[in-house]
């Protein structure tokens, strides 16, 4: 008998005797003939999960920094372009007007470089992650949240600042 003839025995002696849903549709699969799901038709196997692993507050802190990078992205990107296109057409100053200009998108590039930095932690440590506690994850999940947001909103004002007194 193969192990993969064991482990579909082993999953249907459990639902024989559990009450677990469906992971695509939830219907209950108690006592189902086979390794498929009756109702959607899903195949199913028995696996060993870790509430750990879930991947809800790591997709959270992910999604936060991806915007953030996205948005100081494109921003970035646009503002560079008109610059240029400014510099060009205006006549360039390098030693003059292109500092300023540095400057004053200074604090969206070290935004950019923070979130892609916050991103390729996340990524790159998903073990590390998986170790602390469920509610440690969304503790530290939501504080990234609110760390983007505070971050952007003082360095949007960082740009005004710059741009009203330079
Ligand atoms: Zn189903």
């Amino acid at each position: 008998m193969t192990t993969q003839d064991d482990d579909r025995r082993a999953l249907l002696e459990w639902l024989a005797k559990h009450d677990d849903p469906c992971p695509i549709c939830a219907y209950a699969l108690r006592g189902v003939p086979e390794a498929k799901c009756p109702e959607c038709g899903a195949q199913l196997r028995l696996s060993v999960a870790s509430p750990n692993a879930s991947t809800g507050a790591w997709a959270l802190a992910v999604v936060s920094f991806s915007l953030a990078l996205g948005f100081d992205g494109v921003v970035l990107f646009m503002g560079g372009v008109a610059a240029l296109i400014d510099l060009i057409t205006n006549g360039i100053s390098w030693s003059g007007d292109a500092p300023q200009i540095l400057l004053f998108a200074s604090p969206l590039i070290v935004l950019a470089l923070a979130s892609a930095t916050g991103l390729w932690w996340f990524f790159t440590r998903r073990r590390t992650w998986a170790l602390l506690s469920r509610r440690r994850q969304w503790r530290l999940a939501v504080l990234v949240f609110l760390l983007v947001g505070v971050a952007h909103c003082i360095g949007g004002l960082t740009m005004i600042w710059i741009g009203n007194n330079f």
